[in-house]
């Protein structure tokens, strides 16, 4: 099945509507320009033919192809993000279509240097033969995760004329904000009404995710003491310099430069400090939860010397939750794997199940009791100017949302 033109044309259509969210907005969504694209996919859906098409006060787009067949079949949701992420300009986004892709550089950008390949990237390997599609070396391309959108509208528009194919109830959702971590925080999933959903947001083609981090937030709050440095023997307690101590005394094969896989780190990130008072905050990530819990003791432990240390100090440490692994919630419905792995299968390719280092959407959705695994678009690079996507990629993920609307309803 071709549907390379169509995807490429949806995918020019949206990359060109600037959609970036901002992590120091209050609103939601972070940017109302989010809307421009929203209200275009609210428009297209109803022009295709879907049902119920809806967005609500939040922004968020929903709508229902009908069953085509008999019977009481699970719902199963359809979903991508409209935003861009705020790392790269995302505006006046120019794609351009490397035809059949011979494995030599591709220009992105000959006056900026700008050149992808196989040494920058050799996840375009596999991938010769196919058509790549880049921006213009000025911005971002927006494949993540407007790729996932064209091939969401381009699946659901083949069902809605081809209604010999059949399968059951099916939800569309597209989102603001995935960027942004805010993804799904007024998402209705009531509503939406499906009992399993796919993101489709990510990887090359054959990748499949079930897996990403668990994350907690850490914070340090140190209360120093403050004395004039001539008389500062044995009585000065300086929040900076412990700062840094706490800093240099963690292991540096548990720092995010040094894992990869499924190791898990702890990373600061932030750090405000004067002689009386520092703050220091932190995320730690980590696949499996017990080393998660054991990576923090290992901290606490940390601090724990440095009171000793600086005994005329008060430092205080917390954790806080952000988000959970979605493996622990899948791994209760096997059917939601087995069904994608066999829909891979079906489009010719080997399913890659590959952890996520990150959070996803789905990954919350499915602790607010709608499990939802991830499907490859095609692409790679996201948040930079070097990013692609392969038509061929989001082609075969079209046909991946196709294979298991009809698995679903056998
Ligand atoms: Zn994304």
């Amino acid at each position: 099945m071709d549907l390379k033109g169509k995807l490429y044309s949806k995918l020019e259509r949206y990359v060109k509507i600037d959609t970036q969210s901002d992590d120091k907005s209050s609103s939601f969504p972070t940017t109302s320009k989010q809307f421009d694209l929203l209200k275009l996919l609210a428009e297209e859906l109803k022009q295709i033919g879907a049902k119920e098409v809806n967005m609500d006060k939040w922004g968020y787009v929903t709508a229902t192809i009908p069953a085509t067949a008999d019977g009481n079949y699970p719902v199963i949701g359809f979903l991508a993000h409209v935003d861009t992420s705020p790392d790269a300009p995302g505006k006046g986004v120019k794609p351009q279509i490397h035809k059949c892709w011979q494995g030599g550089n591709i220009e992105i950008n000959k006056a900026l240097g700008i050149v992808l390949n196989t040494s920058n990237c050799p996840e375009l390997a596999p991938f010769k033969g196919e058509d790549i599609v880049t921006a213009s070396g000025d911005t971002l391309l927006g494949a993540d995760d407007k790729a996932g959108i064209a091939i969401i509208m381009t699946a659901a528009e083949y069902l809605l004329q081809h209604k010999e194919i059949k399968h059951g109830r099916l939800r569309i959702a597209f989102t603001p904000d995935e960027e942004v971590g805010q993804g799904v925080d007024h998402f209705d999933v009531k509503a939406f009404g499906a009992d399993y959903a796919y993101t489709f947001d990510g990887d090359v083609a054959g990748c499949i995710e079930m897996e990403n981090f668990n994350a907690h937030a850490v914070k340090i709050n140190i209360t120093g003491k403050s004395v004039h440095p001539g008389t500062a023997k044995n009585s000065l307690a300086n929040a900076i310099r412990i700062a840094g101590d706490i800093i240099s005394s963690w292991p540096e094969n548990l720092l995010p430069e040094n894992a990869e896989g499924r190791e898990g780190f702890i990373m600061f990130t932030d750090l405000s400090a004067e002689i009386e008072k520092a703050e220091l905050s932190g995320i730690v990530r980590e696949h499996d939860s017990a080393k998660l819990l054991s990576m923090e003791k290992q901290l606490e432990a940390i601090v724990e010397a440095k009171r000793y240390k600086y005994p005329s100090a008060k430092i205080e440490i917390s954790f806080r939750e952000q988000y959970r692994n979605m493996v622990e919630i899948i791994n209760q419905h096997p059917k939601v794997m087995d069904n994608l792995k066999e829909a891979v299968r079906m489009a010719g390719l080997e399913p890659r199940i590959k952890p996520v280092r990150g959070g996803t959407d789905g990954a919350r959705l499915s602790f607010m009791g709608l499990p939802t695994p991830n499907i490859f678009t095609g692409g790679y690079n996201y948040h930079g100017r070097y990013e692609w996507v392969s038509l061929d990629g989001m082609n075969k993920s079209a046909e991946v949302l196709l294979n298991l609307a009809q698995l679903w309803a056998k």
